[in-house]
């Protein structure tokens, strides 16, 4: 059955690219409801769905949008967190541009989804089969669905730095993988880069705590890597958080080449303009079983520091 959340939960934090203090609160949702976004600090409090067609161009991160131009930036490790755990309905009240950073992963999230728990609605799963090979592709970088009865990623970096160098992994996120695997995971950057960021007025609430830094073979956040593939893997949780915006959990084997934010909704949008390459189907208990948050409890949950 469809899920939301059994208690609401709120986490107060900053923006990692705005810097912006911000509170962000989630509330249970009906079934079909969906996951929203409410700019609460905002005149009349506009609602944001989180889907793959209200993304507007945001600088390294997910942005979405309303019509009136109310708009929330970094999306994505919620996101991923909400499609881990198997949540289906939210609404995400935020008083602010952006969502909270935290320690730059969804282990936050994660933990505090699992502690109140999910609240079974009275609605079947509905979810996304992928019929037939999609991709994009800019420069190196691609990005690409294939069908599948449930949902494989396979993941490929290649950076200069020492310290990322190449890494690949490739997974299913069935059995609470997400929860066990990515998610505590933090997003990353390169030292060089940091000084264009700041000038372009991004990354003002970065800082060793939320991100990890690398300079060359060095990584520069105290405490050193949470896993030795840490990068590819805050790479697959970005790309499961964007690939929530189908609106359903999808059944495809996703595969990610250099690809980021922008690559990944241009692959959603270009499975949803293709005439048949898709189909939504009702879950049945078997296929439900295979989902990313299925079987999960309050004794997954991440450590969070
Ligand atoms: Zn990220």
């Amino acid at each position: 059955m469809q899920t939301t959340i059994n208690e609401t939960v709120s986490f107060d934090g900053v923006g990692l690219h705005t810097g912006v203090p911000v509170r962000m609160t989630l509330r249970p949702a009906p079934a079909g409801f969906g996951i929203a976004f409410r700019r609460v600090d905002l005149g009349g409090q506009p609602r944001i769905p989180a889907v793959w067609d209200a993304v507007v161009p945001g600088a390294l991160c997910t942005k979405i949008a309303a019509p009136s131009g109310a708009s929330v930036s970094t999306i994505e490790h919620i996101m991923a967190a909400a499609a881990g755990c198997g949540v289906h309905n939210l609404t995400i009240d935020i008083d602010g541009p952006e969502v909270p950073v935290m320690d730059g992963s969804s282990a936050v999230f994660v933990a505090e989804i699992l502690r109140v728990g999910l609240r079974a609605l009275d609605a079947p799963i509905r979810a996304i089969e992928v019929l037939d090979r999609v991709e994009v592709r800019n420069g190196d970088a691609m990005a690409r669905l294939d069908p599948c009865d449930h949902l494989e990623m396979a993941f490929h970096i290649d950076f200069a730095d020492a310290a990322i160098g190449r890494q690949d992994k490739t997974m299913s996120l069935a059995n609470g993988a997400f929860v066990h695997e990515l998610c505590d995971s933090r997003t990353f950057c390169r030292a060089a880069d940091i000084d264009a960021m700041r000038a372009q007025g991004l990354a003002l609430g970065g800082s060793l705590e939320n991100a990890v830094v690398v300079k060359g073979a060095e990584v520069l956040s105290p405490g050193g890597l949470r896993h030795h593939d840490e990068a590819v893997r805050h790479k697959m949780l970005d790309a499961l958080g964007d690939l929530a915006l189908a609106g359903a959990p999808l059944l495809a084997h996703y595969t990610g080449v250099r690809a980021g934010h922008a690559m990944t909704n241009a692959l959603l949008r270009a499975l949803f303009a293709r005439p048949n390459a898709c189909r939504i189907v009702t879950a049945s208990p078997a296929l439900a079983a295979r989902l990313p948050g299925a079987g999960l409890s309050r004794d997954d949950a991440p450590r969070v520091v």
